[in-house]
């Protein structure tokens, strides 16, 4: 008899069977750990597919599908859907590396590779607007992993993580766990990664895609104040006084009271962790309930990535994080979710909510 599965039917998401063997495998596996069989990640249907051995390109549900041709430099398990693309969507949006003939840099980059095949999953979930593929010109979506310099004259030329009309530069010294913790402790922080790195700067490319390009701004600014104040100048200001007074009351983080676009940049990001956290909790049924029997029992939500009401995932969301906190600590790691969500930033996050809801369009791979 077939065993069957007590999730079969209604979770599908975040979770996936080797489609060989049926061994629980994992997002970014390249294969299974029981069955061996090479596994490859369809982005366009959130599958794990078997890739056929010694076939490639192969024919996977009906489409023409071929592995990443980053796959064995860094591990990349994506599948590209397209018969003139080397490499899957999350690939191609790279378009400067620093030189991988440095080991260091080669490892740095498949770990920067990794975080951004996660902000991809999410862009592909929430059905946001994405060009296919950027071919240089401006304003496309691209990313460029980039590493100081030493110069001739023996002075270090040094890259700055930021976005500039739809270019991301990520420094890929962030990669590095010790330097990463560094800069944490540095700026004060209490959160810094990878992902967070990533879908904070691409919340400053969908401020232009979403809101400057197509005139809203004025909405915008009824939330998160004026963009239009001098942005350099705050900066300065920011890192040399410190964050708005009582910024608690109305920021996500320190940061994000620096100016409106890195308000909206750090809220945009937090709106991914809240989603993408809540999707994992529903996959394994982490079930918060509340303490009191008088409060009300929470349904879990099944597609975060789809819902009305962002009331809604905010009523899941702040008891998963008091329980992941919880579980972090008793094991002494840091906090799972070292922040706390005032009211106005709950309007921040509302708004974010409701703009991409608004720009919600089909995928197409
Ligand atoms: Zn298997
Ligand atoms: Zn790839
Ligand atoms: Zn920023």
């Amino acid at each position: 008899m077939k065993m069957r599965l007590l999730t079969e039917g209604w979770i599908r998401l975040r979770r996936f069977l080797c489609p060989h063997c049926g061994n629980e495998v994992h997002f970014g596996n390249s294969q299974c750990v029981r069955c061996s069989a090479l596994l490859g990640y369809l982005p366009s249907r959130d599958q794990l597919l078997m890739i056929p051995a010694d076939q490639n390109p192969f024919n996977g549900s009906g489409a023409y599908l071929k592995t990443c041709a980053n796959r064995d430099l860094i591990g990349c398990n994506w599948l590209s859907e397209s018969s003139d693309e080397e490499l899957c969507l999350s690939c191609r949006h790279t378009t400067k590396i620093s030189d991988i003939s440095d080991e260091i840099n080669l490892v740095r980059w498949a770990r920067l590779e990794r975080a951004k095949r996660r902000l991809f999953y999410s862009i592909i979930k929430f059905r946001l607007p994405l060009e296919n593929g950027p071919d240089g010109s401006s304003g496309l979506l691209r990313f460029n992993l980039l590493s100081d310099k030493i110069r001739p004259d023996g002075k270090t030329e040094r890259i700055m993580t930021g976005h500039y009309n739809g270019r991301i530069t990520i420094n890929i010294a962030e990669a590095d766990d010790a330097i990463r913790e560094k800069n944490r402790t540095e700026m004060g922080e209490p959160y810094r990664t990878l992902i967070g790195h990533f879908r904070h700067e691409v919340g400053h490319y969908y401020w232009d895609k979403l809101i400057s390009e197509q005139n809203v701004a004025e909405e915008f600014r009824a939330v998160f104040g004026d963009e239009r104040r001098d942005y350099s100048k705050s900066l300065k200001t920011y890192y040399k006084n410190g964050p708005a007074a009582n910024w608690q009351n109305s920021y996500v983080s320190a940061y994000a009271s620096a100016h409106p676009w890195e308000d909206f940049a750090e809220t945009w990001a937090h709106y991914f962790h809240m989603v993408g956290g809540l999707e994992t909790a529903y996959a394994y049924r982490l079930d918060p309930q509340p303490l009191m029997a008088n409060e009300p029992r929470l349904i879990q939500l099944e597609d975060p990535y789809h819902v009305l009401d962002v009331q809604q995932l905010i009523d899941h969301w702040i008891p998963l994080t008091v329980a992941m906190n919880a579980m972090n600590r008793s094991i002494g790691n840091h906090d799972y979710y070292p922040f706390v969500l005032a009211e106005v930033t709950l309007g921040k996050l509302k708004y974010i909510h409701d703009l991409i809801v608004a720009n919600e369009v089909p995928f197409a791979a």
